[in-house]
């Protein structure tokens, strides 16, 4: 059966391939009380599940593909036991009958039981193994609710493969790097979320928001993505097919297109030279801005080298990662972001503290409260200024003490190096990013102390809109062009002007060519994005007259109502 879902489209681009369906066993099951008559087949059910799951895992031990890694036999090995031990195989059966409740119910009580255990080992690599269990457990609990289990790299090749998740967390996300997926889509997540962010910076279509899918869609149907729109088709006919396998290719014959303009200057029709920087994640995200162009890294966001590890990297190995950068850039711009830890990103473990993640111990916050830490990224950093040009950012400023404290612990990273003889850029410029309503409202002082800003917009937005950007139930409240916004980056881009010193937008804004004009209009010259964003950025920039824009900027800015600003920015990009 053909049928049709709509969420957020967050990667723009048009992907067809089969489901392959992430599950996990944390997701909400159903739960209900069987009659006493229904037990023994629930039973033979869950008995079935058992054996369909160890049959597939004894299919793929027995064709291990030639690709897969050296450890791949002995981990199937271990999953093969931790499914034939009576804690999986059998409690379950034994809950099913004494609670009377339907198999995935019991499958889910005594996988978290387990999952509780192995927390409170104090063995790190007994602990480790809690991962395993919920993978066997997971696999059970897809036979049960009916998509069979296939076995990882033994279906269709990944690049046709779309995964469909309930949720993804930014850790996921950045491991898809060395993947190859044709699309991502999820139930839940906001446009901005970190997870967005990364499956932007992959180039991959993708959607959230969809709510039911990880529900409604089977391993292996066949799926139209539309991540411009947000659509998602299950099991399109014919026609449907053809006319997305069109769509596609125009989609590609755009992209081509727009690779003509990689080595034109950014220069409005009346000569100024705009800068366009890019937005990474991981060192190994130079070859994409290479590609495009770039002439600076605006933001490096390097709490991704933090996340999916059990320990900190150390002094040494943060020296590495930003030093690779710095060098591979010769001498451009390379703004390295100081942690933005917290909220939806954590280190391996941690709990999210507080009831509110976002307003919690986050970014700046955390650092200064972990004063350590912050000491051997700081230099790290120092001492990859070394090797490049690199620039320092400080995220989610909120007031000037925690500028003058983050100054304070700069200097004395300084001194440690200068006692050791170790060499940094005595020069290295400090930048403050605008991301809270205090600091946009401060925004005068910050620029004042500061020898260049950067205007976060995803978080400016959450912050001054009161919405979580993860949050997709106020996903519609989003929004970038709300007049209070406009307002704030256009003070926060003149009022950095006026104190002499350069303003970037790293922000989601930045990269959406259709706010170019817009932002143009304010006076913006330095747009920091993801490197797929940059072209279509580049070909608004070479295409505006920039009296024009400002005008019609000026008009967007005096318009109150939500109709009016998008009519002035309609006739702004007309
Ligand atoms: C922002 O908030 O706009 C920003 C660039 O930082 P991040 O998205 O990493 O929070
Ligand atoms: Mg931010």
């Amino acid at each position: 059966m053909s049928f049709t879902m709509h969420g957020t489209g967050v990667s723009a681009g048009i992907a067809i391939g089969y489901a392959h369906i992430v599950s996990t066993v944390s997701l909400e099951v159903a739960h209900y009380v069987l009659p006493p008559a229904g037990i023994p087949a629930e039973v033979e059910r869950f008995e079935r599940a058992v054996s369909t799951a160890r049959e597939a895992m004894l299919a793929l031990r027995e064709h291990i593909p030639p690709d897969a890694p050296a450890e791949f036999a002995g981990f199937l090995d271990l999953h093969l036991m931790i499914l034939n031990d009576s804690t999986l195989s059998t409690v379950p059966r034994t809950l099913i009958e004494t609670s009377q409740c339907n198999a995935e119910w019991a499958l889910k009580q005594q996988t978290d039981k387990l999952v509780e255990q192995f927390d409170r080992i104090d063995d790190p690599y007994l602990r480790e193994r809690k991962a395993d269990v919920i993978q066997v457990a997971e696999r059970i609990m897809k036979v049960l609710l009916g998509h069979p289990s296939h076995a990882p790299m033994s279906a269709s090749p990944e690049q046709s493969r779309i995964l469909v998740a309930h949720d993804l967390s930014p850790a996921d996300m950045i491991q898809f790097k060395s993947h190859r997926f044709a699309a991502f889509i999820t139930d839940v997540g906001g446009a901005t979320s970190h997870t967005a962010i990364v499956a932007r910076s992959l180039n991959i279509p993708s959607v959230m928001a969809l709510h039911h899918a990880r529900q409604l869609i089977r391993e292996d149907e066949l799926l139209v993505v539309d991540g411009a729109q947000g659509v998602i088709i299950v099991n399109p006919d014919k026609q449907v097919l053809a006319e997305y396998r069109l769509r596609q290719t125009q989609f590609e014959l755009e992209r081509q297109k727009l690779k003509r303009l990689r080595t034109a200057r950014a220069t409005t029709l009346d000569g100024t030279t705009v800068e366009l920087l890019a937005n990474i994640e991981l060192p190994q995200d130079i070859d994409r801005v290479k590609e495009t162009g770039a002439s600076g890294i605006g933001l490096f966001r390097t709490e991704f080298l933090f996340l999916n590890r059990k320990e900190l990297p150390g002094e040494e190995e943060q020296l590495e990662a930003y030093r690779k950068v710095a060098e591979a850039m010769r001498g451009k711009p390379v703004t390295v972001r100081t942690l933005d830890l917290g909220a939806d990103k954590h280190l391996n473990g941690a709990q999210m503290v507080g009831a509110n993640p976002a307003l919690g111990l986050r970014a700046i916050r955390l650092c200064l409260a972990e004063p350590q830490m912050f000491h051997v990224q700081l230099r790290a950093i120092l001492r990859a200024s070394y090797y490049g040009k690199i620039r320092l950012l400080l995220p989610m400023l909120s007031s000037l003490p925690e500028l003058h404290a983050s100054l304070t612990l700069l200097e004395s990273a300084k001194q440690t190096l200068r006692a050791q003889d170790i060499p940094f850029d005595p020069d290295i410029e400090i930048g403050g990013m605008i991301e809270t309503p205090a600091a946009a409202v401060l925004a005068a002082s910050f620029a004042k102390r500061l020898n260049f800003l950067s205007i976060g917009t995803n978080d400016l937005i959450q912050y001054t809109l009161a919405i979580d950007r993860s949050d997709d139930h106020v996903a519609h409240l989003y929004d970038p062009l709300h007049p209070a916004i406009l307002q704030l980056v256009a003070y926060i881009i003149k009022t950095a002007h006026k104190a002499n010193i350069p303003v970037s937008v790293c922000g989601e804004m930045a990269g959406d060519a259709s706010l170019t004009r817009m932002l143009l209009g304010f006076g913006l010259r330095m747009f920091s994005m993801h490197p797929a964003h940059l072209l279509a950025v580049k070909q608004q920039v070479l295409k505006a007259n920039l009296p024009e824009v400002t005008a019609g900027a000026q008009r967007m800015l005096k318009a109150e109502e939500p109709d009016k600003v998008r009519a002035a920015l309609a006739r702004l990009n007309a």
